[in-house]
């Protein structure tokens, strides 16, 4: 069912599908809507026939009375009969929005890394997720038009048949108006579905500004480095490529809502002449023609909504077409194994076989045949300068990227034989970048563990990361609300707090090798020192991975890499690298230097 191939039809198919299999009564409160909805303005329109017949003495009083009671009751129980399964429908409906979102979320998290690095995919994604984001758009949108365009079928139906057996030609005419109004109808959605990624893109890209304009974490900088102008013309740049696209689309419509008007007015000329003449001719008397008159109005008016709510279901079913692609493609998902992790006290031993890897949609490999072995247990440190790869070489052993040609084995075992979630398992990571959540300090580090034994372990964690006197310091300890998006007083950590409580997050996860990506360049020397030497009791037995720009924790590193734009260019212990008298021994003796001569200034 799910592919590509799907159209509109199979599209409405599949979502009733999922509607019948989510819930029981919705099929009952869609036909019953159906039914009130579709028969009630049939209702409505006999009412002023009934008058009239009686004001031109066609019929007695005690008949008009009977008539408008039984007409204006039965009005009455079709409204609420319609109200309420219109109302218990739609609680469904959303229901299986809002579960089908709930799956999504939980998916994406498995999604591979390198496509949330690419900005094409999350366009797609963008696009194929617009079809759960609201009630009246895409999924659920859908299942509204549906809804509302079942009575309106029985309306039509009913009304097209008592009004030919008048004239037929008026049914005719009304048709035609309606056809055109399906057609400049398709004709729009189509343009709006042409330029549906394109302004999908445009949006985000003028919404990364103004978002940027009121994110906290970017308030100082943009304040210190006087980025405001320079932010408020890019993002005027980009809203005015935004608003081009927008206003392309606005033209259309008015163009085709023209040529649709031409219509109605076609139609009602013919249908009205075609009523008042037959008063006139005496085939039809004045109650006849108020009913044919009003039903003409209800038909046509019928017959357009039809036509917007066909055009507004072939759009949301685009929207969801979009979004059953996405989540049937498994392309997102690369294909893992299914071994477990291995054993905790299990000591890993990496090793690069040929290796060649360059990021999704660029040129240059970033690794080409690149050939190297950490072993077990050892404690490495990767230095080098900025760009040089380091990063994405934690990136490629942690399987967040994977290699194009080569392979990566853990323990000789190639690492897509692994399970992803049990893989993940295997690796404590600190990054550079910590995010920290709103939650309470403890919480940012056990998630939701409960356990007496758990929160125990996650205390000793913030410790061991040097949080022990900040700790102290907060009212409410371990218990501290961060961050002031969600509570008001949240309290906000410095970036090195945040780096230790990153560190502290890696610590209580375990697992068989640490890896540190410059987890330190916000802290200060002596704290860095600090978390070096708590890691390395830690990590005494642990194979481990130090990015690192300061060469002197590098120290108590068992080897050490260097690398170049051209990739592995020193490989040793430091003091072989330092008999070599090369590139590590010349950045050792600069920032040496540099931290003399910082020293030095202080005193
Ligand atoms: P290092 O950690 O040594 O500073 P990286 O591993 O971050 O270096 O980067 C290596 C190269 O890969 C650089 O040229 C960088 O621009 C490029 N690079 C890093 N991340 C990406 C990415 N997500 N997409 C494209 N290129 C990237």
């Amino acid at each position: 069912m799910k592919n590509k191939k799907m159209n509109t039809i199979d599209v409405v198919k599949e979502e009733l599908s999922m509607l019948n299999k989510n819930t029981k009564y919705t099929g009952l409160y869609i036909t019953l809507f159906a039914l009130a909805g579709g028969i009630l303005p049939v209702v409505a329109s006999l009412i002023p026939k009934i008058i009239i017949d009686y004001l031109t003495n066609q019929s007695s009083s005690e008949t008009v009375v009977k008539a408008i009671i039984f007409l204006s009751g039965a009005s009455l129980i079709l409204s609420v009969i319609s109200a309420v399964f219109n109302r218990l429908a739609s609680v469904d409906f959303m229901g299986l929005r809002l579960k089908e979102y709930t799956k999504v979320t939980r998916k994406y998290q498995l999604i591979d890394y390198k496509y949330l690095e690419d900005s094409k995919f999350r366009d797609y994604f963008e696009t194929a997720t617009i079809a759960l984001d609201s009630d009246n758009r895409g999924f659920e949108g859908l299942l509204n038009n549906f809804l509302r365009i079942c009575p309106l079928f029985i309306t039509i139906i009913a009304l097209a048949v008592l009004l030919s057996f008048f004239n037929l030609w008026i049914v005719l005419a009304c048709l035609l108006s309606a056809s055109i109004t399906v057609l400049t109808n398709k004709i729009y959605g189509s343009y709006v579905s042409k330029r549906k990624e394109e302004s999908s893109k445009k949006y985000r890209q003028k919404d990364y500004y103004s978002r940027l304009a009121y994110d906290f974490s970017y308030g100082k900088e943009i304040r210190v480095h006087n980025l405001e102008k320079k932010l408020s013309k890019d993002y005027q740049n980009k809203s005015i490529t935004y608003i081009k696209v927008v206003k392309d689309i606005a033209n259309k419509k008015f163009g085709l809502g023209f040529l649709e008007l031409l219509f109605v007015l076609f139609q009602d000329a013919i249908a009205y002449y075609l009523v008042i003449r037959a008063y006139f001719i005496g085939d039809a008397t004045l109650g006849e023609v108020s009913f044919y008159i009003g039903a003409i109005i209800v038909l046509s008016t019928s017959l357009r909504s039809l036509a917007d709510l066909i055009s507004l279901l072939v759009k949301n079913a685009s929207y969801s077409k979009t979004y059953f692609e996405y989540a049937s493609d498994n392309k997102y998902f690369s294909e893992r194994g299914i071994l477990k992790a291995l054993p905790e006290d299990e000591k890993l031993e990496i090793e690069f076989k040929n290796v060649s890897f360059r990021y999704p949609n660029t040129e240059n490999y970033v690794l080409k045949n690149f050939n190297f072995t950490i072993h077990k247990g050892e404690k490495l440190a990767l230095v080098g300068l900025n760009g040089a790869g380091k990063t994405t070489i934690v990136k490629l052993i942690t399987g967040l990227f994977q290699v194009d040609e080569g392979e990566i084995l853990i323990n000789g075992i190639n690492i897509n034989e692994f399970d992803k979630e049990e893989y993940k398992k295997m690796f404590a990571s600190v990054y550079q970048e910590v995010n920290i959540y709103a939650a309470t300090i403890l919480e940012n580090v056990i998630g939701t563990d409960k356990t007496e034994d758990e929160i125990q372990r996650g205390k000793d964690c913030l410790l061991t990361a040097g949080l022990g006197d900040k700790i102290n310091s907060l009212e409410n300890g371990y218990d501290t609300q961060l961050l002031k998006v969600v509570e008001d007083n949240g309290t906000e950590l410095s970036g090195g707090e945040s780096q230790k409580v990153a560190i502290a997050r890696a610590l209580y996860k375990g697992g068989n090798m640490v890896i540190l990506d410059e987890p330190t360049s916000a802290l200060d020397a002596l704290a860095e020192a600090k978390i070096y030497e708590s890691f390395n009791s830690l990590t005494s037995d642990k194979t481990s991975l130090f990015i690192s720009h300061r060469l002197s924790s590098t120290k108590f590193c068992d080897k050490i890499a260097l690398f170049s734009k051209e990739g592995l260019k020193e490989y040793g212990t430091h003091d072989e690298l330092m008999a070599m008298k090369g590139d590590y021994y010349n950045m050792f003796e600069t920032q040496g230097k540099y931290y003399k001569e910082g020293v030095e200034a202080n005193e």
